[in-house]
């Protein structure tokens, strides 16, 4: 029943929001800065990445969009973050896999192994 690990224990999933999304460029909105101690287990190369607390195995889905086209408006940074599920990780690791097939996937295939719980 419970999909999601309890994150509420971690130190550093419990600061973390299940979604927050922050415009940078404009604003003096941030991601809390524990997003940043989450491992980058693989992604997009630049925007979207799959990442996972080295504490409680919490995954998160991480989205970075800049937009710098010049002269077209006043441009944005967003940055979002989001709780996501070991089965949304997994769907999310197979798109990756599927769509960057030179991924490094060190880290991202022992993801898929179902684990016994
Ligand atoms: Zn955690």
């Amino acid at each position: 029943m419970n999909e999601i690990s309890d994150f509420t224990k971690c130190k550093i999933c419990k600061i973390i929001p299940d979604y927050k999304s922050v415009e940078k460029l404009h604003t003096d909105e941030r991601l809390p800065k524990e997003v940043k101690e989450l491992q980058i287990i693989g992604g997009y190369p630049i925007n979207c990445q799959v990442r996972k607390c080295t504490l409680c195995g919490t995954y998160y889905n991480y989205y970075y969009d800049h937009d710098s086209q010049s002269g077209v408006g006043e441009g944005y940074t967003d940055e979002s973050i989001e709780r996501i599920t070991p089965k949304k990780a997994q769907e999310l690791i197979k798109h990756i896999l599927k769509v960057f097939p030179d991924f490094p996937s060190d880290l991202l295939e022992p993801e898929l192994v179902v684990k016994s719980e």
